[in-house]
């Protein structure tokens, strides 16, 4: 069996999932007549602490989505340098909104609050591009999977609130960051105007996201999804999905404890692990100097352990459902040999 350590995305949907699937009740979503994405709605809303929610296909088109709603075109929006929405989203704000980024260091997973109120431009000035927006990101994947606790969270998001500006989360892992500090999402929600979570990675479903925020927003939100390509009809047989994900929640800690072990045999192994102070599925580390990325990636996977290269050259394995303590324990000694650590 190979061992697929690239993403939290990889894992297949269980036989609970495809069950929920078949039965699932459904009905015209575009209408808003779809029972099963109207219930997805509503849980993922109460969970958040927003008015409303919206299901929409992924993080990438939920976090464009918010982008999209909360800034004009030739406005701007503040985004973390290391950030998804800046780095992996294919310049989508840019490119489909007029929406400019404007870039602030985020490498401790969250910007500081000075770097962000000197990134703020008014509107009564014709040499600027007005901020609107500012997104952050939690857990922060590219900064190692940190979660960011929620009084550093807040404090930023409600001070960026008072600058004026409307804050979106994204996050895509936001469950792993709640579990792994025993915090509600709620809280986190209800710190910022809108927040996107994905139902496809950790929790496990095939596909889909949910944009959470209050019931305007979301109305106009609902108006851009259907512009991008968004609408969709019976889609309540993949929310049928969605909403056994949302029951998946606590068994999050295996992966992190799958995590942990992991990053503690690389690390006894002599391999340089890149440590975080509140480390979730994410496991990134350095390759001594003489070992190439790439050959190293293919490598593995020639042996059946299959793992990332960022274009940086760091090596990310992040865990997940579908491999276990057994898999991590199986994993180690293979990756440390390609890395020339053991013979
Ligand atoms: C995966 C991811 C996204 C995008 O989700 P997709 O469903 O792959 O489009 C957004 N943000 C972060 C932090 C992610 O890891």
């Amino acid at each position: 069996m190979p061992m697929d350590f690239r993403s939290d995305t990889v894992t297949r949907p269980t036989p609970e999932m495809r069950r929920a699937m078949a039965e699932a009740e459904v009905g015209d979503d575009v209408y808003g007549e779809d029972p099963t994405v109207r219930r997805l709605e509503e849980e993922c809303a109460s969970m958040l602490g927003t008015q409303d929610a919206l299901f929409v296909c992924s993080g990438t088109m939920g976090n464009l989505t918010a982008a999209l709603t909360w800034c004009p075109r030739g406005t701007s929006a503040i985004v973390g340098s290391m950030s998804h929405m800046y780095n992996y989203e294919a310049g989508g704000m840019s490119a489909l909104g007029g929406v400019f980024p404007a870039v602030v260091d985020d490498s401790s997973g969250c910007p500081a609050l000075e770097d962000v109120k000197a990134a703020v431009r008014g509107s009564g000035n014709v040499h600027f591009s007005p901020t609107r927006l500012l997104c952050l990101e939690n857990t922060h994947n590219s900064c190692g999977g940190v979660a960011v606790e929620i009084e550093r969270f807040r404090s930023l998001a409600l001070k960026a609130r008072e600058e004026g500006l409307y804050v979106h989360l994204d996050g895509a892992r936001l469950f792993n960051a709640c579990v792994a500090l025993g915090c509600e999402a709620r809280l986190y929600g209800e710190a910022v105007t809108s927040v996107m979570i994905c139902l496809s990675k950790g929790l496990g479903a095939p596909m889909g996201s949910v944009l959470c925020g209050p019931s305007d927003f979301i109305a106009e939100a609902r108006g851009w999804r259907k512009r991008l390509g968004g609408g969709l009809r019976q889609s309540g047989v993949v929310a049928a999905a969605g909403l056994v994900a949302l029951r998946s929640i606590d068994r999050l800690h295996e992966d992190h404890e799958n995590a942990a072990l992991l990053s503690r045999g690389l690390e006894d192994g002599g391999l340089k692990v890149h440590r975080v102070p509140n480390p979730t599925n994410m496991v990134y580390f350095s390759l001594p100097g003489s070992v190439s990325p790439g050959g190293f990636v293919r490598a593995l996977a020639g042996k059946g352990v299959f793992v990332g290269a960022l274009p940086d050259g760091r090596i990310r394995m992040v865990t997940h459902r579908d491999v276990s303590r057994e898999d991590v324990l199986a994993a180690v000694p293979v990756v440390l040999k390609e890395a020339g650590l053991r013979s």
